[in-house]
């Protein structure tokens, strides 16, 4: 399957580690849009945040758990931002569930 977060998974396409385990992985993201982000993935390929089931639903609780520690290692102790986009309005682009974790910066709201 042609995408760029499994063979980063698969280390056919080199990436910033920030964190990984035997089924996720963290890395930082090519265009950084505050001084930490981070993208956090499952190593299985699911398309988007859609595909959560009642089955899969621990993918993103363990998600949430290593943004949190993520978020702890670089003293993000003032607070952070969780983003997920999902599908076209929600721009995802990268067809391969993520997080990103934003950080080092007030954030602003409603995003645009
Ligand atoms: P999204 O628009 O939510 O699908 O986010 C995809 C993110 O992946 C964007 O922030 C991109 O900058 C990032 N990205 C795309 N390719 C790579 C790559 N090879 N390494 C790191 N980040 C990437
Ligand atoms: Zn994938």
């Amino acid at each position: 399957m042609d995408c760029i977060f499994c063979k980063i998974a698969n280390n056919e396409v080199l990436s910033e580690k920030v964190y990984e385990d035997e089924k996720f992985l963290a890395f930082n993201d090519l265009d950084p849009q505050a001084p930490v982000h981070v993208l956090i993935i499952p190593k299985e390929h699911v398309k988007s945040a859609d595909e959560i089931t009642d089955k899969n639903s621990d993918i993103v609780g363990k998600m949430f758990i290593i943004a949190a520690k993520i978020a702890k290692e670089k003293g993000l102790d003032n607070g952070y931002r969780i983003v997920n986009n999902c599908g076209e309005d929600g721009g995802q682009t990268v067809k391969h569930l993520h997080f990103h974790l934003l950080g080092g910066r007030k954030m602003n709201w409603p995003a645009g």
